[in-house]
């Protein structure tokens, strides 16, 4: 018999949910987490300014009624400290910590046909045998590292946004190098401008980021209280797993040209990411697209005083929303600052780290600090560091050209294994607790159904697997989600195959996908 019921790797949002559910079920379940606490994300995390670009109302647990009547979120977007001060309440109140081993890290999987069951082995030499695992690894938790010749001669301090020093850096008066643009560079830029001696951007890609219009949300939070449920209803069977105003408006090419404006000017104003479904065809539509850019390129000219400057921050080479867009607090005005220098590395590319900072084209620039924002290797990352294997088969070899799953949640050849938020589902493209919650319950609900009918084993078929592929493949290749060299498409990393990730088709549609298959008695998988 194995040791456990269930093996749970990660204890971020993802894994703290799943070892609850599966303990209210009566698994016997375990977490294995390589980091020392509860958070995933929000613990490693901690840069300056790292905040959700969800809002907090939606960026939580829906599962627990009380938990979500007594905790209060104070800001519209929560702060990093306040989201993993929310993920140690919960460990805390539910008592998650005792199923969690800590510092240490799942770095083989085999799977045992004659037993049906799964051996870990751990970095500490340990194993532990379970019937079945759930990989709740995380979609952005394998950082990118991209080796920059001479990084070890730089003697100043080197920070990676994903891995902060727990007690901070101190970065007043010095001057700094930030390398990267995306959502954790865009938020570090904006939250040390002020206090720096002087700060240099290097950028690769330009970003669209909309306002966040952040601000405290006491009031508007207790009127939700009132209602939350019908809020948790809506996010389940919206769009992009968060409600975007009561009613989508129709099609680009039904509205007339005022009120495109208004929509456009509307969302922008209010805030946040729904800014991308101005449109419900936003992003298959060139020219809806194209206008909703447009829209955000002149806000950025009007923020920006030097135009050349504007200019270089202005994305004009991939569509809007097919990039993950960024959610700001006052980003562009930073380079209105006299300390502030902006570096396209397309025009001078990075040439190496030298000890004193770093050669970009043919200049030495002299830095103190160097913060590097590069992103991660999306989705598929964490799951392929681990040695997974059935047979002679492993998961990094069958994903070798683009990953390959019924459902995202699991994958054909490697029976007992599952996915939280795994590629080929919404994960990345929703707020991402509404995806983790609709695995987590889906997961939970067919380990029951084996249970109680005496099963040990679920895979999925090949040609189910294959039809989702497609049906994944098909619906990203209707989008505009190809023209952006973005880590949707694992653009980012390279050497990775050119696929889409996410399942583009919405939470909601996909969460009726899978409660279809539920009830139509697991469709598509071989139980035994
Ligand atoms: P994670 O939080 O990534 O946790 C996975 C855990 O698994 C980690 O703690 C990791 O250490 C552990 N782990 C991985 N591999 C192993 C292994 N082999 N052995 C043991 N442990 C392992 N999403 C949104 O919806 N909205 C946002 O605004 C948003 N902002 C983000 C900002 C940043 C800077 C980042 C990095 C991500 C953001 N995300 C956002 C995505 C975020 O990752 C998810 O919302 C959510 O936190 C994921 O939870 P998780 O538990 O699935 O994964």
């Amino acid at each position: 018999m194995p040791d456990r019921d269930v093996l749970i790797i990660g204890a971020g949002f993802s894994g703290l949910y799943q070892l609850h559910k599966l303990r209210q079920l009566g698994f016997d379940a375990h977490v294995v987490e390589t980091g020392p606490q509860v958070g995933g994300t929000w613990y490693w995390n901690r840069y300056p300014g790292a905040r959700c670009d969800i809002e907090s109302i939606g960026y939580s647990y829906s599962f627990d009624p009380e938990l979500q009547q007594e905790w209060n979120w104070s800001e519209r977007y929560a702060a990093q400290p306040e989201i993993l001060a929310y993920l140690e309440h919960v460990a805390e109140r539910l008592d998650l910590r005792k199923d969690i081993t800590f510092d240490t890290r799942v770095q083989s999987l085999v799977f045992d046909d004659a037993d049906d069951c799964w051996t870990a082995t751990t970095d500490n030499g340990s194993t532990i045998t379970a019937r079945f695992v759930v990989a709740a690894t995380g979609c952005l938790s394998k950082p990118l590292t991209p080796t920059f010749d001479g990084l070890d001669d730089f003697t100043g301090d080197v920070h990676w946004t994903w891995d902060w020093p727990a007690g901070g850096a101190d970065l007043a008066g010095k001057r700094v190098a930030v390398v990267g643009t995306g959502s954790s560079g865009v938020q570090t830029i904006t939250a040390i401008a002020p206090t720096v001696g002087s700060l240099t951007v290097f950028q690769r890609t330009p970003t669209y980021a909309v306002p966040a219009q952040n601000r405290r949300i006491d009031e508007e939070l207790a009127a939700l209280k009132t209602h939350y449920d019908d809020f948790r209803a809506e996010s389940r069977l919206s769009v992009g797993g968060f409600p975007c105003g009561d009613e989508l408006p129709p099609f680009f090419e039904d509205l007339d040209d005022a009120r495109i404006r208004t929509e456009l000017e509307v969302r922008y104003d209010n805030g946040g990411l729904c800014f991308q479904q101005s449109f419900r065809d936003l992003l298959q539509n060139e020219e809806a697209n194209a206008r909703a850019a447009e829209y955000v390129r002149n806000r950025i000219s009007e923020k920006v005083d030097d135009p050349a400057v504007a200019e270089k921050l202005t994305p004009r080479t991939y569509p809007i929303a097919a990039k993950r867009m960024c959610v700001d607090t006052g980003y562009y005005e930073v380079y209105n600052q006299d300390n502030v220098a902006l570096i396209d590395v397309n025009e001078q590319p990075i040439r190496r780290i030298t000890s004193r900072g770093i050669l970009a084209g043919d200049t030495e620039h002299e830095f103190d600090v160097i913060i590097l924002a590069t992103g991660f290797d999306a989705m598929t990352g964490a799951l392929e560091s681990i040695d997974i294997r059935h047979g002679a088969q492993t998961l990094r070899d069958k994903w070798s050209d683009g990953p390959r799953t019924y459902l995202g949640l699991m994958s054909a050849g490697f029976p007992n294994l599952f996915t939280v938020t795994g590629p080929q589902s919404p994960s990345v493209l929703s707020n991402m607790v509404t995806s983790i919650e609709t695995h987590v319950e889906w997961i939970s609900a067919a380990l029951e159904f084996l249970r109680e009918n005496g099963l040990t084993r679920i895979e999925p078929d090949v040609a189910a697997e294959d039809n989702w592929v497609n049906t994944t493949n098909d619906a990203a290749d209707l989008t505009l989600l190809g023209q952006a060299p973005s880590w949707y498409m694992g653009a980012n990393v390279p050497g990775k195959p050119r696929a889409a990730l996410p399942f583009v088709g919405g939470v909601g549609t996909y969460q009726q996908i899978l409660d279809g298959v539920a009830v139509t008695g697991y469709h598509g998988f071989e139980l035994v």
